[in-house]
């Protein structure tokens, strides 16, 4: 019978192991770190999982895709990006994931995302696998027509690793709705197939599901909703941070206001902005949605009750509640101390592995209620997820029932990671409840499938 510290020590290794074997990916060790020290108990609890390379070959994906992507802009120069896909786990179903265009995208970045993306799809409890891809091409001041070139190249490449049964990529930062339209006319000229299902996040007019633009930010405030009602409150009258002012933090500050609560921020690289009033959706969308511009014309836009506040942090603002939803490690242990002075709550993650380490330990010895992403922002890939399963049957749900079924996950994956969480000793502690349950699943397959 092995032991707990036994099992941990085992882990130890595994975890130096992996920093030698990747050099220069922190966010990989980080996700890795985070994911390998919730799991000593249920290895020790359950010996089938202790099998010698079970951990080992959870950590290392199955395929990893680095391509050229040569593009000319308007003026006829031409720039070289480089191309990502890494297709981590497929033991539940095909490879599942966004693509992430931000100039800030390296290999260690697409492998945390990859990584963390195959325990939050299989918390979902539909049959995805987890990848992620991606480029360091930045769309910003990018026109309609070198993003369309860029996006073709990319493709022209991606092509012959997807498909509707092998691997289904979505968007991700800077990978919208726009982006995904020239990514499938070039998967479908090259192909000659209308192959609806190897994209999600699609046009509703040509095989997109309703709901699939909202279901990341709808998912996390339904989430943290589940969580204060496990402590007998509500969102009624709560204010609310949330950072970001993308496609996530929009539709969760739509939630937090359908729901009663004070969205009072949002932000960009730039600065945040605080309306006492709440945050004016459409004020936002206009801006972020149809020009493409920055949150400081919000604030002048808006008229008195908002102001811009250059650089800083979102997380000064006194609130009940905190959804972080721009990027990783955007909430550091100095933004958690201030949090917690203020009073929160809980905080819950619209965006992957926002908080840093330190910030997720000073937030639970706090008593803070903390939804981890790989389960509070799940909702996304769940309706990706549905989104296969009406291209599959050729058909398209209504946003009634999309929304219907978003909820139902949203709360099974609230109650998995609760149940799961006492049943190893750690009640309340949604980050091991998560790891452990999202594991279960992945190594079950694993196991039943045999060493490939
Ligand atoms: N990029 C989103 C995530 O982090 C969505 C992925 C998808 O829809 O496949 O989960």
């Amino acid at each position: 019978m092995t032991t707990r510290s036994e099992t941990r020590t085992a882990l130890d290794h595994l975890l130096t192991e992996i920093e030698h074997r990747n050099p220069a990916q922190p966010e990989f060790h980080q996700a890795a770190h985070e994911v390998l020290e919730t799991l000593a108990p249920v290895l020790a609890a359950r010996p089938e999982y202790a099998e010698p390379g079970l951990v080992e070959r959870l950590v290392e994906p199955e395929r990893q895709v680095i391509f050229r992507v040569p593009w000319q802009d308007d003026q006829g120069r031409v720039h070289v990006n480089r191309g990502f896909r890494v297709e981590f786990n497929s033991a539940l179903g095909p490879y599942k994931g966004g693509l992430r265009f931000h100039p800030s995208v390296n290999l260690g970045v697409i492998k945390f995302l990859g990584f963390e993306q195959i325990f939050k799809n299989a918390l979902t409890g539909l049959g995805i696998g987890g990848g992620k891809g991606g480029s360091d091409f930045d769309p910003h001041g990018r026109s309609d027509a070198e993003v369309m070139r860029f996006c073709q190249s990319f493709m022209t490449e991606l092509y012959r690793h997807i498909g509707e049964h092998t691997d289904v990529p979505a968007g991700d930062i800077g990978v919208g709705g726009r982006e995904i339209g020239y990514l499938f006319g070039q998967y479908r000229r090259i192909t000659n197939r209308w192959e609806a299902g190897v994209l999600t996040g699609k046009g509703a007019g040509w095989g997109g599901s309703l709901i699939r633009p909202e279901a990341t930010g709808y998912g996390n405030v339904l989430f943290a909703a589940a969580m204060l009602r496990e402590r007998g409150e509500d969102l009624e009258g709560q204010t609310a941070v949330v950072s970001g002012s993308g496609n996530v933090a929009i539709y969760t500050i739509e939630k937090l206001t359908a729901l009663g609560a004070n969205a009072v921020t949002c932000s960009d690289s730039s600065g945040y902005v605080v309306d006492e009033k709440g945050i004016d959706l459409d004020l936002l969308k206009q801006i972020k949605e149809v020009e493409r511009g920055r949150v400081d014309s919000y604030a002048e836009r808006r008229g008195s009750s908002a102001r811009f506040v250059p650089g800083g942090s979102v997380w000064d603002v006194p609130a009940d509640l905190a959804l972080p939803s721009a990027t990783q490690n955007e909430l550091d242990e100095n933004d958690a101390a201030t949090l917690i002075r203020n009073g929160v709550k809980a905080v819950s993650e619209g965006a992957n592995m926002p908080a840093t380490p330190e910030a997720v330990h000073l937030l639970q010895q706090a008593g803070v209620a903390f939804g981890p992403g790989k389960a509070a922002n799940a909702g996304g890939v769940a309706v990706s997820a549905l989104e296969m399963a009406q291209n599959h049957a050729r058909t398209s749900w209504t946003a009634e029932r999309v929304e219907e079924e978003l909820a139902d996950i949203m709360t099974n994956i609230h109650t998995t990671c609760h149940e799961t969480a006492e049943r190893y000793d750690a009640p309340g502690d949604y980050v091991t409840g998560a790891n452990i349950a999202g594991f279960e699943r992945v190594a079950d397959a694993m196991l039943a499938q045999g060493v490939i």
